[in-house]
């Protein structure tokens, strides 16, 4: 079964070779991109779709989401639009939820939010535990967001569980808890913060998680200056998430490294702090990546679209960088080769936009603009 998609308008593949293309034409078969190249000589194929020259672009790759959780926090929300500061702390309230949610109260929220994304473009989700905390609520999450997600990174080091001693409580992520949720997971990370673990601690379970032969994912600089872009570039994490704050010699250490700089806008506005230096960080050589950071508590969307529409309005990122970021940069994240792009062989998740070019994701904020979407190629929308 294959699919000709022709009368594209400007075709953006992400690959250095292809670049941008006009009057393009894609060819899926077998879950991949079989052929790339001029409409006018495109193959045959056993089903053709005209999407009057509208733009193409891969599929959004969602490289941060925390997708397992229960519960609400509107009014811990409205309370801090109307002044109240955020602080990590307010994750308790959603550990509570969850713990107290069934499995399948839970399955259903991440299968929501995964099917939200999916119809706004989003063809490749990572989500986290960290809304456990308990050996048994960890392993259940991590195994959960295996069933909806494309990845799953174990964030046990999320906040230390109100009440207990934050040294026995890494002891334990770093210990039983990881060797339990290890099965499960492809990532590890840490919220490497003011208010939730420090250098030390953040380092020992990065450490053990690696030397279990999991990736290493960092949450740093969210709240200031700190420990963890540092942290992370030691460690060769494939990504540091967050980045809002960041000191002239986080900038070099990433720029001469393959971290990746993982910016959250919509987080940071959300919980009103300053947007991240992105072209400092581009600027200096740095791969940057968007991701959602879809959670119940600092950043509930699900948008992509808003994510680069926010980094091309207000973080002074031209269009193809920010549609870049949130594609083939949030596929770098995850150290994945095979998305984020559209050459020949790359999975076949395409992106079909309503308009004829990308730059209307900047140029038409909140306007959705995703037209159809396939995911390994199959039309999901
Ligand atoms: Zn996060």
């Amino acid at each position: 079964m294959s699919t000709l998609i022709t009368n594209i308008g400007e075709l953006t593949t992400n690959d250095p070779d292809l670049g941008r293309l006009t009057d393009a034409a894609l060819v899926l078969a077998d879950g991949v991109v079989a052929w790339v190249g001029p409409a006018s000589s495109a193959p045959a194929a056993d089903t053709r779709v005209d999407v009057e020259l509208r733009a193409v672009l891969p599929g959004w790759v969602d490289s941060h989401t925390h997708l397992v959780f229960a519960g609400d926090r509107t009014a811990e929300f409205a309370a801090r639009m109307a002044g109240k500061p955020y602080t990590a702390g307010g994750i308790a309230t959603t550990v509570n939820a969850t713990r107290a949610a069934s499995d399948d109260e839970l399955s259903a929220v991440i299968a929501r939010h995964v099917a939200e994304a999916v119809a706004q473009g989003t063809t490749y989700v990572e989500t986290k535990t960290g809304y456990g905390l308990t050996v048994a609520d960890e392993v259940r999450s991590a195994r959960i967001a295996g069933e909806h997600a494309d990845e799953v990174t174990f964030l046990g080091a999320h906040l230390v569980p109100p009440g207990a001693d934050a040294d026995e409580y890494v002891a334990l992520v770093a210990g039983e808890m990881l060797d339990a949720v290890a099965p499960f997971v492809r990532w590890a990370d840490v919220f490497c913060e003011r208010g939730a673990f420090d250098e030390d601690q953040s380092r020992t379970v990065l450490k053990a998680a690696a030397f279990k032969g999991l990736g290493l994912r960092v949450h740093g600089n969210q709240l200031g200056e700190g420990p963890g872009v540092r942290l992370a570039v030691e460690l060769g994490a494939a990504s540091v998430d967050h980045c809002t704050y960041l000191s002239t010699s986080d900038i070099d250490a990433l720029a001469g490294s393959n971290t990746i700089a993982t910016l959250l806008p919509a987080c940071d506005l959300s919980t009103r702090q300053s947007l991240p230096p992105a072209r400092e960080l581009l600027d200096a050589g740095a791969t940057v990546a968007l991701a959602s950071n879809c959670n119940p508590g600092s950043s509930y969307t699900t948008s992509m679209a808003y994510c680069v529409t926010t980094a091309v309005l207000q973080m002074h990122m031209s269009v193809e960088e920010a549609v870049y970021a949130a594609t083939r940069a949030g596929a770098l994240a995850l150290d994945r080769a095979d998305i984020g792009h559209l050459a020949v062989g790359a999975r076949a998740d395409v992106h079909v936009l309503d308009a004829p070019s990308a730059t209307h994701l900047a140029y038409r904020p909140g306007v959705p603009l995703t037209h159809a979407v396939w995911r390994k190629g199959e039309r999901v929308r």
